[in-house]
This record gives C-alpha cells, sequence and structure tokens, in this order.
C-alpha cells in the first residue's frame, strides 16, 4: 500500500470493550473524508484479549496497523511508538477509550489544510469524569502553565493533528521520560486549537491510577521546569534571612527579661521544620538524578514484540 494522507494513532491498555465501537467510528470518519488513512492500534501489553482483537482486525482491514509491545510501558510511551511508526503525511492521536470524538478529526484535517502544523483539541466540557478527576487535572494544567516555560493551551490533552515536520522532530527527541502536549509545543510551528466537548468513556474504567497520573506530573514537571530544583535555594535564602533577622530580636528580648524562645519546644520545631526542608529537597535532587541516569542507561525507550511490518499491507 502507498503511503496514507492521514495516520491514526490509538494507545491502548485493556481496551477490549471498546475497540470494536473505535474502529467502527474511525472507519466512519476517514472514510467520510475522502482521504486515504491507516489506524495505528498500539497496544501497551494488554492481557484481557484485545491483543488477539487487533491482529484478527488488521488481518480484516488492511488499514488497521498493530504495533504490540512486550509489555505495559505506559501511555505515553504508547504514543511514541505509535508516532514512530506511522507513515501518513498528517499524524492524529486519539485516546482508545473514544473519550475523544472521532468525528473532530474532521476539523483538525480542515484546519491542517489551511495550514495549521498542529491542531490541538480543547477540552471545553468534560463528561462523566469524577470531581477528584477534574480537580486534579485543573490543578495540574494550571500549574504547569505557571511554572514551565512553554506555554501549553489549558485543558489539551494529548488529541491532536501534527503534521509530518512535527511528527519527524518529536521523533528525534528520543527522552524517556515524556510529556508529548509539552513536547510539541515545545516545537513551534503553527499551532491552532478548536474546541470539543470531551465524553464520558465508552466502557470499561481509567487506565490511569493515582500513581500512574502522579508519575505522569513529575515527568511533565521535571522535563520542563527547573523550578523545583531552585526552590531549595529560595526557601534557604528566606530561611538565612529570618535566621538574621531573629538574632536581635531574641537578644533584646532576653535583655529585657521576656520569656520568649526558651525552652527545648522552640528549638526542636526549628530543627524538625529545617530537617525536613532539607530531606524534601534531597529527594527533589533525587528525581532528578534518576531521571538522569534512565538517561545514561540509554535502554529502547520500548520494546514491540510484533510491528505492522508482521501484518498484511
Ligand atoms: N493507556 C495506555 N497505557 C497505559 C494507560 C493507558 O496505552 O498504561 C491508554 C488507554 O487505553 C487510553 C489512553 O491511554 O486509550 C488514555 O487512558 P485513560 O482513558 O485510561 O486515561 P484518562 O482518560 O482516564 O485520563
Ligand atoms: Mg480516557
Amino acid at each position: 500500500m502507498v503511503d496514507p494522507t492521514i495516520s491514526i494513532v490509538a494507545p491502548l491498555f485493556n481496551e477490549q470493550q471498546t475497540l470494536p465501537e473505535l474502529y467502527r467510528r474511525v472507519s466512519e470518519v476517514m472514510n467520510s473524508t475522502g482521504e486515504t488513512w491507516e489506524l495505528l492500534l498500539v497496544d501497551d501489553g494488554s492481557t484481557d484479549g484485545s491483543t488477539e482483537y487487533i491482529k484478527q482486525l488488521a488481518h480484516q482491514d488492511r488499514h488497521v496497523k498493530p504495533v504490540i509491545f512486550a509489555r505495559n510501558f505506559g501511555h505515553q510511551l504508547a504514543v511514541t511508538a505509535g508516532l514512530d511508526f506511522s507513515r501518513g503525511q498528517a499524524v492524529v492521536i486519539i485516546d482508545a477509550d473514544l473519550q475523544d470524538p472521532p468525528e473532530v478529526i474532521i476539523d483538525m484535517i480542515k484546519k491542517w489544510r489551511e495550514g495549521y502544523e498542529v491542531v490541538y483539541a480543547v477540552r471545553s466540557k468534560r463528561e462523566g469524569e469524577s470531581w477528584f478527576k477534574l480537580m486534579t487535572a485543573s490543578i495540574f494544567y494550571r500549574m504547569i502553565y505557571r511554572i514551565t516555560d512553554v506555554k501549553i493551551p489549558l485543558d489539551t490533552g494529548d488529541f491532536r493533528l501534527l503534521d509530518r515536520k512535527v511528527v519527524n522532530v518529536l521523533n528525534s527527541m528520543r527522552e524517556r521520560h515524556r510529556f508529548l502536549r509539552g513536547m510539541s509545543v515545545w516545537v513551534g510551528f503553527r499551532q491552532t486549537g478548536i474546541e470539543y466537548t470531551r465524553s464520558a468513556r465508552y466502557a470499561g474504567e481509567t487506565k490511569y491510577p493515582f500513581k500512574k497520573m502522579f508519575k505522569f506530573a513529575s515527568d511533565a514537571i521535571t522535563s520542563f521546569s527547573y523550578l523545583p530544583l531552585q526552590l531549595a535555594t529560595y526557601i534557604g535564602f528566606i530561611s538565612a534571612s529570618l535566621a538574621i533577622l531573629a538574632i536581635p530580636v531574641v537578644i533584646i528580648l532576653r535583655q529585657s527579661g521576656s520569656q520568649a524562645f526558651f525552652g527545648q519546644a522552640t528549638t526542636l520545631i526549628a530543627v524538625l521544620f529545617l530537617g525536613g526542608v532539607q530531606l524534601i529537597s534531597l529527594g527533589i535532587l533525587g528525581e532528578y538524578i534518576g531521571r538522569l541516569f534512565d538517561e545514561a542507561k540509554g535502554r529502547p525507550l520500548y520494546i514491540v514484540r510484533e510491528s505492522p511490518k508482521d501484518f498484511p499491507d
């Protein structure tokens, strides 16, 4: 098959229940556009039969290209693999759980044809998600916006269209702890957003438990900001200044016979506070050093058991 114009990349982890509907809706939308297309289904170590389903689908329909991981590597790496294997002139990243409506792709392609190289989708509304998810997500996007230099548009996910030029640049950035929505802003190019309503999951439940969300957030922050490292310096300056100011205050109070600042409790509080701050700073250093260590090892970002080459073209 000659290279398609549009590649759709859908990372998935145990999404057996939604896959038939995803395939149906993506095919319907893509066939209506009249573009040539491929659907890269990146199986991130599923154990629920998704793998078998994808393989079967690939034998029935040549639009479907499986990328099957040797184990679970995580959402961002699954998307990375999809970008690596994609051949289209434009690549659309979409969640496999149908929270990102495939119909929006039609508008994305329109914008792309107008000359935009990144078309990201902004969630103007989110349906069917817990208040906890909404709150943490909202805080996260606003914090990232404030503390990093890349101005990632608020409330955008990975649902976006990327021109081949952008995909090639992203594919050359082999950093291990990936925050793709940051990276795709960092590269520049002509970018625009379109609004959409984020639906509820079609079936199943979120594959992003709190632990993964936390890792995702710390990857995002450490990849794009030094602020946590600088925090130790700031707190150090503040507490040193406070200490200097405190010296004359304590002397004067003691001279005037006051009972303030006597006893163990005050000392203990000061020692515990500073000890805590020092441990937190060490931990933050550790986060960065651990990531450096990972980069230094230079292992592959993901391991593929079966790639599109193993399926009919
Ligand atoms: N996903 C994945 N690997 C993982 C976790 C999630 O490929 O380790 C996929 C998942 O199947 C879905 C997408 O990434 O297609 C987004 O995950 P999810 O819908 O669970 O996250 P949420 O929308 O709840 O933030
Ligand atoms: Mg989801």
